[in-house]
């Protein structure tokens, strides 16, 4: 008899180095897992085979059913704040750690089922998930990678053959997720609102070896750690930013160490320009705005410098307290060169002026006045940089409200002695045309309900070369028709 190759060659560092910060735990059994999307190019990624993973066999994997070989499935600890309020107990509710792989660039990789049944803390939720949830998060979190933008990514979505009651039955779902790891900030603050300082400095240490292996033979490793993280997250939100897109529940629990986003839940793209957008039904005070997200950002790092705080200069509180801060104050300017350089990126200005803030606030100032589509508009600054700028002004209201703006950034151009047509092709590698359209990804997912996956693969496809023009795409280009009325978006449960 010959034996079988091991699926996943696994090498799980946090079941072996991390007791008392999770639970082992299992899948629940689901009657007919099916494999309706797979990854076959993020799986060459991690080394492993697609063609033994797009079968029967590996549906049941991804379904939690089966554990593969190797595999040592925990449900994770951590706490959180949840649109500003704390909960001491949160945790891996409706997932399971399978393992940790190391992909083929040397890096480890978590594979984690999302919706795999009811854990230790589930908190009377049923631990599952459902199939539009699920794929929502698939075609964001891969259309987010196409856009360059540090993510989690999606390797595969089964259907488990089971009704789950939402607001009516709706197809029971498990997403099997990659991220560089799943520490979050609500990890650090799970052992830190316990006293458990020792626990702290053990995942501070964790998450150095993990993500920042570099500061472990440095001194004050802990405030770099921290910084890094800041870093990290001022340069994500920039990106989240840039490209218009709303997390729509940025609580601690959802804040990565990695700088990786996590948890897509009701998260959207804006359409027209508005720093005010909303699109969560939970969102009711609109926390998490898609103008808000640095300052929120910074508040949730400033969680994650109280629950580390400990570890900064043990012996003198006062002065730990003195040196974070002055770390996160650090935060606005961080994130403003990031979006600053974002900007005159997304525009073709090479080189910085002081006037650059003013600059662009001044054309966001406009967009918003006159309802102009965000992402179109930065796509067609390079046929306008090129000579036309008739497809860009008729995106206005008023055509002749962007003109002034228009002028200066022509002369901007001018002086910076930009070749036009070098800049439009460089324009259209920078300013995506696709993005997940509210409207088609709501139209993919509820043709999934009804087990028609033709659309979210097509729509999966488009946004795969975000920036590659093609014919006959045209309605994923454009927003929804003004008769569409307002998007909403629903927890990811
Ligand atoms: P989220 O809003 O998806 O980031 O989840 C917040 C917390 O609620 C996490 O601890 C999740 O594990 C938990 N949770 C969300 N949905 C469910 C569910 N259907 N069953 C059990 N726990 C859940
Ligand atoms: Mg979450």
């Amino acid at each position: 008899m010959t034996a079988t190759p091991s699926l996943f060659r696994f090498d799980n560092s946090y079941a072996r180095d991390m007791s008392g910060f999770y639970v082992p735990w299992e899948g629940a059994k689901v009657p007919s897992p099916e494999l309706v999307l797979f990854n076959r190019s993020l799986a060459r990624e991690l080394d492993l085979e697609p063609d033994l993973l797009e079968t029967s066999e590996g549906a049941a994997i991804f379904a939690g059913v089966t554990p593969p070989d190797g595999a040592s499935p925990l449900a994770q600890v951590y706490a959180g704040h949840q649109f500003g309020g704390f909960s001491p107990q949160l945790g891996d509710g409706r997932a399971l750690l399978i393992g940790e792989i190391i992909d083929r660039n040397g890096q480890r990789r978590d594979i984690q089922l999302k919706g795999s049944g009811p854990t230790p803390f589930s908190r009377g939720g049923d631990g599952k998930a459902v199939i539009g949830p699920v794929l929502r998060e698939y075609v964001i979190g891969e259309a987010m990678q196409a856009l360059g933008i540090p993510t989690t990514r999606a390797l595969a979505a089964v259907t488990t053959g089971e009704d789950i009651f939402r607001e009516g039955p709706k197809p029971g779902a498990v997403l099997t997720r990659v991220a560089a790891s799943h520490l979050r900030v609500g990890t650090f603050q799970f052992f830190a609102a316990r006293g458990e300082t020792e626990k702290v400095r053990q995942l501070a240490d964790y998450a150095i070896s993990r993500h920042d292996p570099d500061l472990q033979v440095q001194e004050d490793r802990y405030l770099k750690l921290f910084a890094r993280v800041m870093e990290r997250q001022a340069a994500l939100v920039a990106q989240w930013v840039l490209v218009g897109f709303v997390h729509g529940v940025m609580n601690t629990d959802n804040t990565t160490i990695s700088g990786e986003t996590i948890d897509y839940g009701p998260c959207a793209f804006i359409d027209s320009y508005n720093p005010a957008a909303v699109f969560s039904s939970i969102d009711h005070g609109g926390r998490y705005a898609f103008g808000r997200q640095p300052m929120i950002m910074q508040w949730n790092l400033a969680r994650l410098a109280e629950a580390m705080l400990a570890l900064f200069s043990p012996d003198d509180l006062d002065m730990a307290v003195e040196r974070v801060s002055s770390e996160l104050a650090r935060f606005p300017e961080l994130y403003g060169e990031h979006w600053l350089a974002g900007m005159r990126r997304k525009t073709g200005i090479q080189t910085a002026s002081d006037d650059d803030k003013a600059f662009f606030e001044r054309l966001l100032d406009v967009m918003h006045e006159q309802n102009v589509d965000y992402t179109l508009f930065f796509r067609h600054l390079g046929t306008a940089a090129a000579g036309d700028a008739s497809s860009l002004r008729a995106l206005a209201e008023t055509p002749e409200a962007l003109d002034s703006w228009i002028g200066e950034w022509q002369s901007r151009l001018d002086t910076e002695n930009t070749d036009r047509a070098d800049l439009k092709a460089g324009l259209s590698s920078i300013n995506p045309a696709y993005i997940p359209r509210n409207h088609m990804v709501e139209a993919a997912l509820q043709a999934a309900e009804t087990g028609d996956y033709a659309p979210v693969r097509k729509l999966i496809e488009v946004l795969e070369l975000p920036f590659d023009e093609r014919a006959g795409l045209d309605d994923f280009a454009h927003p929804a028709p003004q008769d569409h009325g307002p998007y909403r978006t629903f927890c990811g449960t």
